[in-house]
């Protein structure tokens, strides 16, 4: 495991010195509902490792995201996302200042459930 950035507000989380409600949890990743949910269902995936950003990715990270990636649908109908394909769920991760990037510790958005959604 890396060590945390102390100026890492995901990685206050992952230390447990932020709050967060808690979706799912391992050795590896943290998952937690938005703060600020722009869909009915929205929630957040983070390696507990420090990533700025998928910009920072490379092959080590390929089993984790690969696991990341086959969870997100599984979390996604847990926290109720209507089942494909009437309803499904968006995944999106947004990566640096174009990419609208706010927090610099990669993270995975997931969002679902019936429209219409605050954005997007
Ligand atoms: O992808 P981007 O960096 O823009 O999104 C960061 C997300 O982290 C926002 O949706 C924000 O609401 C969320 N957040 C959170 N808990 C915090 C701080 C930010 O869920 N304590």
């Amino acid at each position: 495991m890396s060590t945390p950035d102390p100026t890492c507000i995901f990685c206050k989380i992952v230390e447990g010195k932020i709050p967060s409600r808690k979706v799912y949890e391992d050795d590896e990743m943290l998952v937690f509902h938005d703060i600020n949910p722009w869909a009915p269902v929205h929630f957040l995936m983070i390696p507990k490792q420090h990533i700025a950003s998928m910009a920072q990715v490379n092959d080590s990270h390929q089993a984790l995201l690969g696991r990341m990636m086959t969870l997100a649908p599984k979390l996604a109908m847990q926290e109720g996302c209507r089942p494909y394909p009437e309803g499904g769920f968006r995944i999106a991760i947004n990566t640096g200042a174009d990419g609208r990037q706010e927090v610099h510790h990669l993270h995975i958005h997931v969002f679902g459930g019936p429209r219409p959604w605050a954005k997007g």
